[in-house]
């Protein structure tokens, strides 16, 4: 595979140990990615590393290697656990990471622990009161068991902090204080922090609980930009369907990711295309942790290859690589179109992104058009391209809930014409 957005570092360039670089060569990683060349150089000679960077441009794997590295040098003989923590602000980021952990430090003898709510409580517990080595978590849990003593944090040599800037939004910044505040003071352990963004909050953060940290940055364009086509139509509200319809029908996309701005349009959609012989899988900000979870798996393993989602529901996970991106709802702000086709055309693959200018969002185009500096090419909405269409059943009603005052008992009957308030007197014989 010919990667256009890889660099010309090669692994096995790099100071990594036998073992690590056995490791990419089974995931089949040769070459380093623009976060890969900036990041490790610096965090292989143990100095800290914050780096702006974005799920899709390797900065996994740039914090994974250097932990291992940094592990594989302590050469005490009695060794202390945990050695690493990696936090993460959700269970599917953890998850994630746990994944690429297995995958990259195959040839290692690490201990690895996903810890993160939810589930398996008394499993976890075990597995932190073990000897582990890299522990991979969300910070509620993870303080949940380090208050119950079930681990301690005077041993840590690495300490990586992904996606900081959601750690604020999701208030766990007042728990990451609490745990970096326990491990021994930031010039004796290797620190990393991952974050889309190096606001003001999160470079303070850094500076507080880091030794000196390099600043690296990786803009979101360098990833997405040239690779992907992108086009658009200007289709009539009632053409919408039928011309999304067609173009799946025609492209036959591999995988493909088709955002909408609200729950209503999100599940229409997916009546419609599920009528229409293309089943999907819907994402919306109110799908339970588990199924989400599960909708995720069957995309990831092309069980489903069609994902209806919102912006909401989509931000943070980790959706596997897709070869096309619908926008049948223009996103209402311009960085959200950014980070929509971002999904595509990862590490070189090509990938297109075809959006929807329809009557009801269409003030949305000129911001991003300015924004992404590029205007983006209007195809016609011609008759063949509008597929004949079979109308979904109505969704069933969810069975109404009982007005509130329905439940109390006590409440006298309504009294209305012919209602006898009094008993009733005794029949005359
Ligand atoms: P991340 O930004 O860490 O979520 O990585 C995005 C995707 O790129 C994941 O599927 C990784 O497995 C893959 N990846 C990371 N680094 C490389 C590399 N150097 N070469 C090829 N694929 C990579």
């Amino acid at each position: 595979m010919k990667n256009t957005h890889l660099t010309d570092t090669y692994f096995v360039n790099l100071e990594l140990s036998k073992p690590i670089l056995h490791g990419l060569k089974d995931a089949g990683f040769e070459q380093c990615s623009p976060i890969q060349d900036r990041a490790l150089p610096i965090a292989l000679r143990d100095r800290d590393v914050a780096g702006q960077a974005q799920t899709g441009t390797g900065k996994t794997a740039s914090f994974l290697l250097a932990a291992f590295q940094r592990l594989l040098n302590d050469k005490s003989e009695t060794k202390k656990y945990p050695r690493a923590i990696i936090l993460a602000p959700t269970r599917e980021l953890a998850i994630q990471i746990h994944k690429d952990a297995l995958l990259l430090g195959k040839h290692l003898n690490f201990n690895l622990a996903l810890i993160y709510g939810g589930t398996d409580y008394q499993k976890q517990l075990k597995t932190v009161q073990g000897n582990v080595d890299i522990m991979i978590a969300t910070p509620g849990r993870l303080i949940d068991f380090y208050r119950q003593k079930a681990f301690s944090l005077d041993n840590i040599q690495v300490m990586v902090l992904d996606e900081a800037d959601r750690m604020f939004d999701l208030g766990f910044i007042k728990d990451i204080r609490y745990l970096l505040n326990r491990m021994p003071s930031p010039d004796k352990r290797l620190n990393m922090l991952f974050s889309a963004t190096l606001s003001f909050k999160v470079s303070e953060l850094a500076y507080e609980h880091m030794n000196q940290p390099v600043m690296v940055k990786i803009e979101a364009e360098e990833v997405t930009s040239g690779s992907i086509k992108q086009f658009a139509f200007c289709p009539a509200n009632e053409q919408k369907i039928p011309l999304l319809i067609g173009l799946i029908n025609s492209h036959k996309p591999v995988r493909s990711i088709i955002f909408v701005n609200t729950k209503r349009s999100a599940e229409k959609l997916a009546d419609y295309l599920a009528a229409n012989d293309h089943p999907n899988a819907l994402l919306s900000g109110d799908v339970p942790q588990e199924k989400r979870q599960r909708l995720l798996a069957d995309f990831q393993e092309s069980k489903v290859t069609i994902m209806i989602a919102t912006d909401v529901a989509a931000r943070g996970l980790h959706i596997p690589d897709v070869s096309h991106v619908f926008n049948f709802d223009l996103p209402q702000d311009a960085e959200d179109y950014v980070h929509r086709i971002g999904r595509t055309a990862r590490f070189g693959a090509k990938g297109e992104a075809i959006s929807f200018i329809c009557e009801e969002y269409a003030y949305s185009m000129p911001d991003i058009e300015a924004y992404i500096k590029q205007k983006i090419d209007i195809q016609r909405v011609s008759e063949d391209l509008l597929a004949e269409i079979i109308k979904p059943k109505p969704r069933p009603r969810p069975p109404r809930k009982p007005a509130p005052h329905a439940k109390k008992t006590t409440r006298p009957p309504k009294r209305g014409p012919g209602t006898r308030v009094n008993k009733p007197k005794a029949e005359y014989k």
